[in-house]
């Protein structure tokens, strides 16, 4: 996605907040995996995909927009024919929404066909997109997944399984990658597993079982499969008709699971890494308000992202939760739209201030980040225009101060609020009477811990502290020195 600092846009290179589901033995196996994705809509509203595989031949459908705008036609299901599955939902960024972009990819190869969709970012891409169009690769596409698709083609080794390992190991990067061949569906999760994997069981009246593997339990509850496990950091998964067998090809890291999931990612009936994202925010909420006190008469979400800290801070507080902005649900998601002029108008068409709840009030406005204050902005000035006597902004996460390039999407540094600004310069930018972020260790308390550094596993979290846990190469310019704006500490 589009999180980046100096290159990626112009280098054309993807970031991609996805989200993944790939099914095993299933009857219904295109319209379960429909079912998934729909579940996992909030990872990506540009673009799905989804091949099939009906023992003989693969099926695919890509199509740009929602999965309901794609897969509600049942022509488009009945063409996806087969018991095996794998499909994707993807954002992307300005200049990259177009359909060779859509995921999964596919491809042709000596040992038969193999279709690949990925969740995250490869930090190497650039680097090695280069190497392989020296080495005389097309490429089709912008997207990482087809570098993956390059690896694997000119791989020395014979299988498929041991080509992907050789593939894995040059890439570099945060990724959750599903595959499927005429004879497996196969998974995998970055060394460090900072995007989610997780592996589902469906199983039939008649004895039989299927497999799923997809990015969060919410699209395992849709579809009534239980959930069985998470994919560990590293491992590869192989799934085919005689059950699931592990490989662990890398050596083991301490495990670097992405923090902003639970802060904003996940969907909040999600459990993620074992601790329910719901339960999670609630606590972030009630840390933050334990931290960061001040008199008000009234606790208001920022729908929806604000909702659940909002509920932890009220309850911690002792101050009454009230709705007192009303969203639009008919709206996408404001920060999903790729330029900055729809995205001040999206805020608007959002967001509606509850003038009943809001007059005269002193509010604590709560939201899970400020990342360029645009949302924050509008918000504290639609609030005041209802009559507010005090507006105090608390957010559930630390200051957003550094770009992600694992795969969530977050503008070039120099567009984040808080690179530039101390919190008090943020909240006068704003138009907040104060305003106050969870601190780092309060975050890691909130999740379990006795604090960060301490903390037993530490979660990724480089874009509040800049502590990148994997490479970079792609950020070191042509005569290797590393771009300037990773260097700078915050
Ligand atoms: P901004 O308006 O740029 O400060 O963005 C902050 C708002 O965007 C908050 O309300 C968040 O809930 C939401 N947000 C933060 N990160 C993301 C992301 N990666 N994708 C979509 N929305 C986000």
């Amino acid at each position: 996605m589009d999180f980046a600092t100096t290159h990626p846009h112009d280098d054309d290179k993807m970031h991609e907040e996805c989200g993944v589901v790939g099914l095993w033995n299933h009857p219904d196996a295109a319209a379960v995996s429909a079912l998934g994705l729909h579940a996992l809509q909030h990872r990506g509203q540009e673009s799905t995909g989804m091949v099939t595989h009906d023992g003989s031949r693969f099926h695919s459908h890509r199509g740009m927009g929602l999965v309901g705008d794609n897969y509600g036609d049942e022509r488009v299901i009945r063409g996806l024919a087969g018991t095996r599955a794998i499909g994707h939902n993807r954002y992307a960024t300005t200049g990259d929404t177009v359909l060779r972009n859509v995921q999964p990819l596919y491809a042709d190869f000596e040992f038969g066909g193999l279709a690949v969709a990925h969740n995250g970012n490869l930090t190497n891409a650039t680097a090695l997109r280069r190497a392989l169009v020296r080495r005389g690769c097309l490429f089709q596409s912008t997207t990482d997944s087809e570098v993956f698709i390059h690896l694997i083609a000119i791989s020395l080794y014979t299988t498929v399984v041991d080509r992907l390992i050789d593939a894995l190991k040059q890439v570099i990067g945060a990724y959750a990658l599903i595959a499927l061949t005429e004879n497996a569906l196969i998974g995998v999760r970055d060394p460090l597993g900072v995007r989610p994997l997780i592996l589902g069981r469906v199983a039939h009246a008649d004895g039989s079982e299927s497999w799923v593997l997809t990015s969060e339990t919410c699209a395992l509850d849709i579809i009534g499969a239980e959930f069985v496990r998470d994919i560990e950091p590293g491992e590869i998964v192989v799934i085919d008709d005689s059950g699931v067998r592990s490989i662990k090809p890398f050596t083991r890291n301490a495990a670097r699971f992405c923090v902003f999931e639970y802060i904003y990612f996940a969907r909040p009936d999600s459990i993620v890494e074992g601790m329910p994202v719901y339960d999670a925010r609630k606590r972030i909420g009630a840390e933050l308000a334990r931290e960061s006190a001040v008199s008000a008469d009234v606790i208001v979400p920022v729908p929806d992202s604000g909702v659940p800290s909002a509920m932890g801070f009220a309850a911690e507080s002792g101050i009454p939760f009230e709705l007192g902005i009303i969203r639009n649900h008919y709206v996408g998601r404001t920060f999903i739209e790729p330029t900055d002029s729809i995205r001040h108008l999206g805020v608007k068409l959002k967001h509606s201030a509850n003038r009943s709840v809001l007059a005269g009030k002193r509010v604590i406005l709560v939201d899970d980040s400020i990342v360029r204050g645009t949302t924050s902005r509008k918000i504290v000035e639609m609030v005041r225009a209802a009559g507010a006597a005090e507006v105090h902004m608390r957010i559930s996460s630390p200051p957003t101060t550094h770009s992600c390039f694992y795969g969530i999407d977050t503008p070039e540094r120099g567009k984040l609020l808080a690179a530039r600004h101390s919190v008090e310069e943020m909240a006068a930018l704003i138009g907040a009477d104060s305003l106050a972020f969870i601190s780092r260790d309060g975050l890691y308390r909130a999740l379990g811990h006795v604090g960060r550094d301490d903390a037993k596993p530490q979660y990724c979290d480089a874009c509040f502290t800049g502590d990148y846990p994997i490479p970079l190469p792609d950020m070191v310019d042509g005569d290797g020195r590393q771009l300037s704006l990773l260097t700078e500490t915050n």
